[in-house]
C-alpha cells in the first residue's frame, strides 16, 4: 500500500481510534466545531470518531419527553434517567459486538464533578470508547451519577447552561493526547509548558505615539537565550 501522509499519521497511533459518544438533547451544537481544523482532520485520518446521540430518540415516552419536574419541588426541569440509560445501553451493546475487550468510560458533566486537568485527559485517552453525558436545565436525575456514569467531571467553578461545551472541551483535551492529532508533537504544551508567542511585525504601531515591540531576545537567533526566556516567562500546564 502506498504510504500517504494520512496513513502514516494513522499508523503511528498503533491503537484503535477513540470513539466519543455524546449524549445530548441538542445534537446540532457539535457540527461546526467538529467539522473544522484538527477534529475534521483527525476524523478523516481515522484517529478518532464522534457519534452524537439525541437522547430523545431513546425515550419510552410516547411524547418523547426527556425531562420532568423535580421531586420535592423547585424551579426548572430535570433530565430523566430512562432515555440516558437506554442510550448508554445501546452504545455498550454495539461496542461489545465489535469487540469484547472494549475499554469504555462513562462521564457525566456536572459542576460538582472532579475538575478536568491534563492528568485526567491523559488517563481518559487510554479508553476506546468515551460516553459523555451532557446535562441541561436543572441538571440530570441523580441516578445517572449513581448507576450509569463512572465519574462526574467539571470543567471549572462556574455553572454553564449545558454539558455540550464541557464535552467539546474534554474531547479536545483528550484528543491532544492521541499521537498524530497535533500536526507537530512539539505543540503539546502539556509537555513543554505554555509560554507567550509573537509573530510579525516586529513593531506594531496602532497609533503614532504607540509602539508595541517584540522582546529583542526572540529576534536574536540565540536559541539558548530564547529557551531561557521562554522558561522564565512560561508556566507549566497544571498536572
Ligand atoms: N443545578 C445543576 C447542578 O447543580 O448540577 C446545574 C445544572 S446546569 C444549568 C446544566 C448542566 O450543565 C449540568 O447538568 C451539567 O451537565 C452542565 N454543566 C454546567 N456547568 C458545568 C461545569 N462547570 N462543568 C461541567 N458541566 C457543567
Amino acid at each position: 500500500m502506498k504510504t500517504t501522509k494520512r496513513t502514516a499519521r494513522r499508523a503511528i497511533t498503533k491503537r484503535r481510534p477513540v470513539r466519543f459518544h455524546i449524549l445530548t438533547i441538542f445534537p446540532d451544537i457539535f457540527d461546526s466545531y467538529l467539522g473544522e481544523s484538527l477534529f475534521k482532520r483527525a476524523q478523516k485520518d481515522g484517529l478518532l470518531s464522534v457519534m452524537v446521540h439525541n437522547i430523545r430518540d431513546y425515550t419510552d415516552d410516547r411524547h418523547a419527553k426527556v425531562d420532568d419536574r423535580p421531586f420535592g419541588g423547585g424551579p426548572g426541569m430535570v433530565l430523566k434517567v430512562q432515555p440516558i440509560w437506554a442510550t448508554t445501553a445501546a452504545i455498550k451493546r454495539i461496542a461489545q459486538r465489535r469487540t469484547k475487550k472494549v475499554r469504555t468510560r462513562t462521564i457525566l458533566f456536572s459542576p460538582r464533578g472532579k475538575k478536568l486537568d491534563a492528568a485526567a485527559a491523559r488517563r481518559l485517552a487510554k479508553y476506546d470508547e468515551l460516553i459523555l453525558i451532557c446535562g441541561r436545565y436543572e441538571g440530570v436525575d441523580e441516578r445517572v451519577a449513581e448507576y450509569i456514569a463512572d465519574e462526574e467531571m467539571s470543567i471549572g467553578d462556574y455553572v454553564l447552561s449545558g454539558g455540550e461545551l464541557p464535552a467539546l472541551v474534554l474531547m479536545e483535551a483528550v484528543s491532544r493526547q492521541l499521537p498524530g492529532f497535533l500536526g507537530k508533537e512539539e505543540s503539546l504544551e502539556e509537555i513543554n509548558g505554555s509560554f507567550p508567542t509573537y509573530t510579525r511585525p516586529e513593531i506594531f504601531a496602532p497609533a503614532k505615539s504607540k509602539k508595541w515591540k517584540v522582546p529583542g531576545v526572540l529576534l536574536s537567533g540565540n536559541h539558548k537565550k530564547i529557551e531561557e526566556w521562554r522558561t522564565e516567562h512560561g508556566a507549566p500546564v497544571r498536572e
